[in-house]
């Protein structure tokens, strides 16, 4: 059978692009390297905005409803933010992604899971998969296959971008009066980690905890994340499982091309997250909606339309990323001068940062509240 759109990644982006795609009709394979749930690195904090891009309800995988944050500066509290309506929304990735690919398969997309996509040949509206499980012939290909996409090389496209380094644990507490004390409030860190941050994120029955670095000195990651735990009282009676790091793309360049008349790339593929913590999800599910956009087009009036999704996926992010990026450098790279903004005004930022993750302001306006 010959696919009309073959997705490579049952990530975010690559099961909400199948569901988009085969809900219009549009005969889909989606290709998965692991055996199905599986797990993935990820603090798993979702905003309002990724939950209003969704084109479906998820209440049935949220593991915590997030009304506060409370902000660290070298271990000593500098804010809370709070109010009645959610900050983040917390889900485990294993549930989640494979609650978005249970939607996929609803909607008629065939999965080929423990199938790991190896190289692409043929011509434009006539494209064979290699993969470890034999291949499979489509029109067009599209990478959802994370942070070192495959696809993207196979392609031809060259994704210039920064990676930061990420190291996460789920750790789970013998103490349960002391995990209760974390349940709807996310925790911050900043001073404890060069060039990053620190983060505990409550799920159901444990918590998330993560070092994040923009830093080349990923390395020294692991011995961060012990100093971590040790200072948040959490080394004694926490059990720490799959403790792994994991790279975020961000900051891409704006001359990359994501798009051509064989094939596009969507989520961390393709380079676009917020560069101040590392958001992903976000981007990963609104590309897939852009992606499906121009993916229809180009079935319809032919594939050299799939070359302007490059383009698309500018005009969206680029401006507004450039602008956090600013932000994140300073944050990331002047402790010295950004720390007592940080203390200073940390509340009033961290306002505006929600209002961005709410939809409702853009960074530029941001930036301009940090200037005034
Ligand atoms: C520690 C950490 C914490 C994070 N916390 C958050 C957070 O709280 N909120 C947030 O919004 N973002 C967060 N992010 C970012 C977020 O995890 C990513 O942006 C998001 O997963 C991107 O989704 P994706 O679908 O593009 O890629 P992925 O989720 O990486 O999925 C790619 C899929 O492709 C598959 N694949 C790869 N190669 C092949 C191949 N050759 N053949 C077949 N399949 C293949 C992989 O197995 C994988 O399932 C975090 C990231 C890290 C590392």
């Amino acid at each position: 059978m010959k696919y009309d759109a073959a997705i490579v990644g049952a990530g975010p982006a690559g099961s909400v692009l199948a569901y988009l795609l085969a809900s219009q009709g549009v005969s889909v394979l989606l290709l998965e390297k692991e055996r199905l749930p599986r797990y993935k690195p990820c603090a798993g904090g979702l905003t309002k905005r990724t939950l209003q891009c969704l084109p479906f309800h998820a209440s049935e995988i949220i593991e915590d409803s997030t009304y506060k944050i409370e902000a660290f500066l070298n271990k000593e509290k500098v804010f809370e933010l709070s109010g009645e309506h959610p900050i983040l929304w917390m889900v485990m990735r294993d549930k989640f992604d494979h609650f978005l690919v249970q939607k996929a398969l609803d909607a008629d997309v065939t999965l080929r899971e423990g199938t790991h996509f190896i190289s692409l040949e043929g011509g434009i509206g006539s494209l064979t998969l290699e993969t470890s499980a034999g291949r499979f012939a489509s029109r067009f290909v599209i990478g959802a296959d994370g942070v070192n996409s495959k696809v993207a090389r196979a392609l031809g496209f060259t994704v210039e971008r920064r990676l930061m380094c990420a190291l996460e644990g789920e750790v789970y507490l013998s103490d349960l009066a002391l995990l209760n004390t974390f349940a709807g409030c996310a925790h911050f860190d900043f001073g404890v980690v060069p060039k990053g941050y620190a983060w505990i994120f409550p799920k159901r029955d444990h918590l998330s905890v993560g070092v994040l670095t923009v830093s080349n000195e990923a390395r020294s990651l692991r011995k961060s994340f012990a100093a971590y735990l040790e200072a948040k009282g959490l080394s004694e009676s926490g059990k720490i499982k799959k403790l792994k790091a994991h790279l975020i793309p961000y900051k891409p360049n704006k001359n990359n091309t994501l798009g051509s008349q064989k094939g596009m790339l969507v989520g961390d593929a393709a380079g676009y997250t917020d560069p101040i913590m590392g958001e992903g999800i976000y981007f990963a599910i609104k590309e897939a909606w852009l992606a499906a956009r121009v993916f229809v087009q180009a079935l319809n009036e032919g594939f050299q339309v799939a070359g302007e999704y490059s383009q698309v996926l500018r005009d969206e992010f680029f401006d507004d990323i450039s602008n956090a990026g600013k932000l994140a450098y300073f944050l990331y790279h002047f402790p010295l001068l950004s720390h007592p903004i940080l203390k200073a005004y940390g509340k009033r930022l961290a306002a505006y940062h929600l209002a961005v993750t709410r939809d409702e302001k853009r960074y530029a306006d941001f930036g301009r509240a940090l200037l005034s």
